[in-house]
């Protein structure tokens, strides 16, 4: 089922007809997915995200998205998991906050291998689900993802906001109506650990993993 939202088309840069689309959960890809379905966009999802820790986070939030993407027999391309690297590249930076410079190594970690994919394997051009969170820094976002593309001559990367046209607001809808499982953290062990410390300051219950899903009582009552 796809939202009944009467959508403009969308075109990819350059007139090019396939692109790979790099997916780091399924709520944030949910809406990005119905619109490239709607437009007739040729697509292939990349889920390459080794900085979500611990494995059972990243399982759920994988899985979640392979559920989705065979509702409409999506290619789904599901690449290491190589948490090592991430740590090894997040080494000094475990207390920087959201946003700042580990984000940015973390954004060039997944659109860096996004590209090298696509560069493998054809495809013209790369984007992300990535900036559709309001959480995340749309202008950070962009220029890790040019910077990826614009390692390999004849791969550009689509700049599209995912935001606009009520895109936003799409992507709880869709997440409500597919009962996706709700991550309430970022994704690294640093985003889980800080968010549970904001949290026993404002004494709330620390998260707990594989509880939270879209469209529940608890989701509900947490708006
Ligand atoms: S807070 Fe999010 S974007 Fe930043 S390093 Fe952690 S997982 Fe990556």
């Amino acid at each position: 089922m796809t939202s009944n939202f009467e959508r403009t088309p969308l075109a990819l840069p350059n007139g090019e007809s396939k692109v790979l689309l790099h997916s780091c959960c399924a709520p944030c890809s949910g809406e990005v997915m119905e619109a490239m379905v709607a437009s007739g966009i040729d697509f292939t999802i990349f889920f390459y995200n080794p900085n979500i820790h611990p494995r059972k986070e990243y399982d759920l939030r994988k899985d979640e998205n392979i559920r989705f993407a065979e509702t409409f027999g999506v290619p789904f391309i599901d690449a290491d998991y190589d948490r090592d690297n991430w740590f090894a590249r997040a080494k000094g930076m475990e207390n920087e906050p959201e946003r700042g410079v580990r984000c940015t190594m973390c954004f060039d970690m997944r659109f860096e291998r996004t590209a090298l994919y696509a560069h493998e394997h054809g495809f013209p051009v790369i984007t992300s689900s990535l900036g559709i969170s309001r959480w995340k820094n749309m202008d950070q976002i962009n220029d890790c993802g040019r910077r990826a593309a614009s390692r390999y001559s004849g791969l550009t990367y689509w700049e599209y906001n995912w935001r606009k046209a009520g895109g936003s607001a799409r992507m709880i809808e869709i997440s409500k109506r597919e009962n996706f499982y709700q991550q309430e953290y970022c994704g690294c062990a640093y985003s889980l650990r800080d968010t549970n410390r904001h949290r026993i300051a404002t004494h709330r219950e620390p998260i707990k993993l594989g509880v939270m899903y879209y469209g529940t009582e608890r989701d509900d009552a947490a708006k």
